[in-house]
């Protein structure tokens, strides 16, 4: 799960770590509001929205104006959150859709000196979180990344240990920073490091780390990700969902409980058991097809989980064909082929369907199939399956 700014924000605010003070608006005059509180001659309108690259990111309507911007004056709050509200912000993240901005966070300006990175994400090589920081922060960490790997500092740590303050220092000199900065950076990544693990996150990153003019130590952005399989025991993160910002389709499949991810490709994926999926996905992608999403409907799906499955890829406009591949083992060959004639009838195929059924009632399936009358493209095996869907993409 993914959080907004504002929200990450209130999370690095428990745990003691500092940011700019900050006040969300929904509208113009609150944004004005917010400058005046705020009480500074500088500060800071920040679309809402749950993609990155806002700051180079523009208005679809109107490029000339940004997702983050510089202010003066409450009046020039006003005029940028106007600008920013209930329109669509296109990112590098976001597609060429976009999306829409509902509410801006109005943040104190800060006396930046130096803009530095810091990230912690879960290493499944090293099987540890592991944190991340770089001299090189602001906007092209991609960049810096693909270009200059080395720029990146690295330090594992064990989750019931958290990061040791040794470490910290060897960073916090790596990023060259001096005197108090030293100290401020160690408490700051120890601080991040805990609420990584206290909260389940898969993801924390600051970025910018800014070190003020007076040698502070600062969170500008924050970026905070779930593992979702632990939401459970965060119902106070949890009321930070913000469905609006999800993918329709993802969200309709949580819903039905079906695990899917929707992908770029035009092949509509409907499999059982995600090592399945996955090499379903990956037998397509070497026949030259790509996949529309990853949709895993689990070993025990019943035919209304299907039904609702076939609805999402159906309804789905990139999707330009369908290849069902169904190993039956808990599930039975049967539900699939049921569930396939229920779709037809409800919702029609408007793309060519291929089905791959083995196992548990795997005749009596066929059989369902073969005499429905349905126009549906039968394959034999993986690599069948894969090279008629691929065709049948076009
Ligand atoms: P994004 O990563 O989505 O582009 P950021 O929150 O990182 O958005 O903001 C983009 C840039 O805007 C930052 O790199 C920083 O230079 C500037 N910025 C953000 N917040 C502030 C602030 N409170 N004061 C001064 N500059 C800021
Ligand atoms: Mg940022």
């Amino acid at each position: 799960m993914n959080i907004h700014e504002f929200q990450g924000k209130q999370l690095l605010e428990r745990y003691g770590i500092p940011k700019p003070d900050g006040i969300v608006a929904k509208t113009p005059q609150e944004a004005s509001a917010a400058f005046e509180k705020l009480g500074g001659s500088l500060a800071v309108v920040k679309a809402q929205i749950h993609a990155g690259g806002r700051g180079k990111g523009t208005i679809k309507s109107n490029p000339e104006q940004h997702g983050v911007e510089l202010v003066r004056s409450a009046a020039d709050a006003a005029r940028v959150a106007e600008a920013l509200i209930g329109n669509e912000l296109v990112t590098i993240q976001t597609g060429p859709e976009g999306q829409t901005v509902k509410q801006v966070l109005v943040e104190a300006g800060c006396d930046i000196a130096r803009e530095l990175y810091l990230g912690i994400v879960v290493d499944r090589g090293e099987k540890k979180p592991v944190l991340m920081v770089s001299t090189e922060g602001g906007m092209d960490i991609e960049k810096v990344a693909e270009e200059t790997p080395e720029k990146i500092y690295k330090q594992g740590f064990l989750p019931a240990d958290g990061l040791a303050a040794a470490d910290a220092k060897v960073l916090a000199g790596k990023l060259g920073l001096e005197g108090a900065s030293v100290d401020a950076a160690v408490t700051f990544m120890q601080s991040i490091c805990k609420l990584f693990v206290e909260l389940d996150c898969s993801l924390a990153e600051i970025n910018p780390l800014v070190v003020t003019g007076s040698g502070d130590i600062m969170a500008l952005d924050a970026k905070v990700n779930f593992d979702d399989n632990a939401l459970f025991r965060h119902k106070d993160v949890l009321e930070f969902r913000d469905t609006s910002e999800e993918n329709p389709n993802e969200l309709r499949a949580g819903e039905a409980g079906l695990s899917y991810v929707q992908l770029e490709g035009n092949i509509g994926c409907l499999v059982n058991g995600a090592g399945l999926a996955m090499s379903t996905m990956d037998l397509v992608n070497l026949h030259g097809g790509h996949p529309s999403n990853f949709l895993d409907v689990g070993g025990g799906a019943n035919k209304d989980q299907v039904t609702e499955a076939f609805r999402i890829l159906l309804g789905d406009k990139n999707v330009k064909a369908v290849l069902v591949n169904i190993f039956g083992g808990i599930m039975q060959c049967t539900t699939i082929a049921n569930a396939v004639l229920a779709a037809y009838k409800e919702v029609g195929f408007n793309v060519p369907l291929v089905v791959r059924l083995e196992g548990t009632e795997v005749e009596e399936g066929r059989k369902i199939l073969a005499e429905s009358g349905v126009d549906i493209i039968t394959a034999e095996g993986l690599t069948d399956a894969a090279k008629k869907v691929v065709a049948a993409a076009g």
